[in-house]
């Protein structure tokens, strides 16, 4: 089987990653491969929280990786060091939760060094410029080369992992196919990341983030939404996040002003430690899906992995995340024998679960922002107001923190925070509360 990916980026690596396992080669186009840590992705350069799914995931794919990346100077953290506020107040700590404190450039250029050294693997840095279709699967990739001469590579199996503006639905349509319909939600996001030198300050810190929630009905009033990590190279990541005309800016004193209304942590950084350069921002328009599913005819020899697929709000850090279990649903999609030839049927159903999950999770939350208008799923209120009532009971309580825990890392699916345990737990919960504040 020659496999062919479009995009090498982080889904498009760990989709080389699994078809490794499966084709006799495997040709991945990135026309942006020399500069993949640099300043021509912008999004690159803010701070990546890689949840711990997604960390349990990347082991299993490179067992070892984790040990690598904290002799290269990453943190690996858990419990303690991992600290999540809601509305300013510290959430119980949840023990069996790790994350890796480093940056998204240093994470990808170590899944990419292992996957390039894969013996069947080759990176050619061209453009990929459309599909061939023919006989109802892909069997061929147009693609331009940087010094612009054209040609075609073929492909029994290629994997669209070109990114949230993948251009693969009209590739589709000028071959005669349907495109997916794309759902969008806008939500104007803006983030700005800074770096920081790090010293002896928070020892015990790798993750601090805070985010607005109910007391301050999802606004930052009562402390500024942010995260920060420790990152290899013995600095800090810092990162602020604001929507419509409240998002950050690259003005190094407003930013470290919006730090000192930050929780504790963020606020000392701030205090103690020096920037590293200038604040960089980023614009987020809008979260979008492709729904691949509903197409009524779909061409055999393709997957789409990654953002081109599915791209969320980043303030809940899924991005990563998704892709490493889009990956595994590839793995597993491949594992049955499933034809190359024929269409995915069953990987962009195992896909469509996490993609489901991820969507539901950061659209429900998003909606709680006035300036959201939808589109509203069925029931939305009653949602609103249970997700609101868990999320209050979260910060009181360590064993409903430890489901909301496992929910927000995507290792478990967000039905779970309606199980009647939780539910009668959380009602517990607060009505103790009630009571402590009446007497
Ligand atoms: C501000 C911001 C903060 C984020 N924070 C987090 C976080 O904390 N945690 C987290 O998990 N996720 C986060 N994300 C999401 C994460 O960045 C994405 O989910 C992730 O980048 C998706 O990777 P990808 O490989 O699908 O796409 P991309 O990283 O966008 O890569 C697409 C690749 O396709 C290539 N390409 C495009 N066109 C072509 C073509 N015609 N031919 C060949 N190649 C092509 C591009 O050059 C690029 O390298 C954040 C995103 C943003 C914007």
């Amino acid at each position: 089987m020659q496999a062919v990916v479009l995009g090498g980026s982080f889904a498009g690596l760990l989709a080389a990653r699994v078809l490794h396992d499966f084709a006799d080669h495997v040709t991945i186009l990135e026309p942006d491969h020399e500069r993949a840590s640099g300043s021509g992705a912008p999004h690159r350069n803010q701070l990546h929280a890689l949840l711990a799914m997604g960390h349990e995931q990347l082991e299993r794919f490179f067992p070892g990786l984790t040990d690598e990346m904290v002799e290269a100077g990453a943190h690996l953290g858990s419990a303690q060091q991992i600290q999540f506020y809601i509305d300013g107040k510290l959430k119980p700590a949840v023990p069996d939760v790790q994350m890796v404190g480093a940056t998204r450039s240093f994470i990808e250029d170590h899944v990419r060094r292992h996957v390039l050294a894969l013996p069947r693997v080759q990176l050619l840095p061209y453009r990929a410029a459309g599909v061939r279709v023919r006989a109802g699967r892909l069997q061929a990739i147009p693609y331009v080369t940087s010094e612009g001469h054209g040609d075609e590579l073929p492909a029994d199996f290629t994997v669209d992992a070109m990114g949230r503006s993948s251009r693969l639905g009209r590739w589709l349509e000028a071959q005669g196919w349907p495109a997916p319909r794309v759902e969008r939600m806008r939500i104007d996001l803006g983030y700005a990341t800074a770096r920081f030198h790090r010293g002896h300050e928070l020892a015990d810190t790798v993750v601090a983030h805070a985010s607005p929630g109910p007391a301050s009905n999802y606004l930052p009033s009562v402390c500024e939404p942010g995260a920060l990590t420790a990152v290899e190279g013995d600095r800090w990541n810092v990162v602020l996040a604001g929507y419509t005309g409240y998002r950050p800016t690259s003005d190094r004193v407003a930013f470290l002003g919006r730090m000192r209304r930050c929780v504790a942590p963020i606020q000392q950084v701030a205090d103690v430690c020096t920037m590293d350069g200038e604040p960089t921002t980023f614009h987020f328009r809008d979260s979008r899906r492709r729904h691949f599913r509903e197409l009524p005819r779909l061409p055999g020899g393709l997957a789409v992995l990654g953002d081109a697929l599915a791209s969320v709000n980043p303030i809940y850090g899924q991005g990563l995340t998704l892709a490493t279990l889009q990956a595994s649903a590839l793995d597993r999609h491949l594992r049955t024998g499933a034809n190359p030839h024929q269409p995915a049927i069953s990987y962009f159903r195992h896909a469509s679960t996490v993609v489901d999950a991820a969507w539901q999770l950061s659209t429900t939350a998003d909606l709680a922002q006035p300036h959201v208008t939808g589109p509203y799923p069925l029931g939305y209120p009653i949602v609103r107001w249970a997700a609101d009532r868990i999320t209050e009971a979260s910060i009181l309580d360590a064993d409903i923190n430890a489901t909301f825990s496992d929910v927000l890392h995507m290792r478990r699916h967000p039905r779970a925070l309606t199980h009647p345990r939780i539910l009668l737990r959380t009602a517990r919960a607060l009505a103790a509360r009630k009571a402590a504040s009446t007497t």
